[in-house]
């Protein structure tokens, strides 16, 4: 391999060149220490500057002011599912769900083992291909908090509304964070493994709002506590400072980009030249998500055939499309277009599937 492929690997996943070619050119030598960012202490100044860059950085993208705290952990997206009800959710308290999927799934099964959980809305009856209509979801008005997943990684569907709800919104973000403008104000808490969208694996990026945090129980372990890494500036224990520091450059090339509303319109052009090949073909290719419920950042659907599908993973894989083999939930094709991914390669794909369904 000589050149780079087009990688749609649904996560990790891929990640700006650019960054990586500055990673590379810092790596022996960071800003003139003689060492390399893995070497540093996290108490050193270096690093407490790519600390507090990374959460202004973060700020300044979604528009949150100091009354939403950035925190970095370590334990993925999934360690989330048990902290914020363990923090949350008292014994005799209920929380809402709304299931769209395998991870909220996940983050329901954590839950029960904390309090009581009220399912809001599902998509389960229907293979999860699509978004619950927000005026269907029934919402208790005492839940401590209604906890949604912005983007299903697994089954391509994502929210393009949310709901008003009068309780505190919590947010699994962990395949969309910083895809697209939202109005970030109306979540209380957001929570997003970097290893989609934001960096490498290995951070855990946490916003969490003062009067939400402010409730969080002071019984759960001290490392389990969100006031604790609040406190200290996610810098109560050694923090995951590499992947921080990517996260940081990812965040340094987003504004470079023009900022989410750029970010957003390319992405826009990505999905719609795969749903079109899509749409145009429907003979041959069958979206698995309803229309309004499509995801911009994983897109699924079925051939003919599973020969045929396999056939199109190992043809795509060969003509340098990387990583396109769906879930086995799902079957069929999944296409992740993260951040990274360039419209380019979006529409060699396009041009990929109008040559293959027309040689089979
Ligand atoms: C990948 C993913 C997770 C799990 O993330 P880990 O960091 O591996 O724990 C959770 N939620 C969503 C929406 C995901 O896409």
């Amino acid at each position: 391999m000589t050149q780079r492929v087009y990688n749609f690997n649904p996560g990790p996943a891929i990640l700006p060149q650019e960054v990586l070619i500055k990673v590379q050119k810092e790596l022996l030598n960071y800003g003139g220490t003689g060492m390399s960012v893995l070497e540093i202490s996290h108490r050193a100044k270096e690093y407490e500057a790519i600390n507090n860059d990374a959460i202004s950085l973060f700020r300044k993208l979604m528009g949150l002011d100091e009354t939403y705290k950035v925190l970095f952990l370590g334990g993925g997206a999934s360690s989330q599912f048990a902290m914020i009800p363990m923090n949350l959710l008292p014994k005799d308290k209920t929380a809402a769900y709304v299931e769209t999927g395998a991870w909220a799934e996940k983050a329901i099964k954590e839950a029960k083992k904390f309090g009581k959980v009220h399912i809001a809305g599902s998509s389960k009856d229907k293979n999860h291909s699509y978004i619950p209509q927000l005026d269907s979801l029934d919402i208790p008005s005492d839940s401590v908090y209604l906890h949604i997943t912005s983007n299903n990684t697994i089954f391509g569907t994502q929210w393009h509304q949310f709901p008003k709800a009068s309780v505190s919104l919590v947010c699994d973000m962990s395949s969309d964070i910083l895809s697209r403008r939202l109005d970030f104000k109306s979540f209380s808490l957001i929570y997003a493994g970097a290893q989609k969208n934001l960096g490498p694996a290995g951070v855990t990026v946490v916003i969490i709002k003062d009067d939400l945090l402010a409730k969080c129980s002071d019984t759960s372990p001290v490392i389990f506590n969100f006031k604790t890494h609040a406190a200290e500036n996610s810098l109560y224990n050694t923090p995951p400072v590499f992947a921080v520091y990517m996260v940081k450059l990812v965040l340094e090339w987003i504004v470079e980009r023009g900022g989410l509303a750029a970010i957003e319109k390319e992405n826009r052009a990505k999905q719609s030249c795969i749903y079109d090949a899509v749409d145009h073909n429907t003979d041959f290719y069958r979206g698995h998500s309803e229309k309004d419920s499509r995801s911009w950042m994983n897109l699924t659907f079925r051939l003919p055939s599973e020969a045929l599908e396999e056939k199109f993973a190992k043809e795509s894989k060969a003509a340098g499309f990387i990583g396109l083999k769906g879930h086995r939930s799902v079957g069929g094709i999944r296409v992740s277009l993260y951040n990274a991914m360039s419209l380019e390669g979006a529409e060699k794909l396009a041009e990929f599937m109008q040559k293959y369904r027309k040689a089979n």
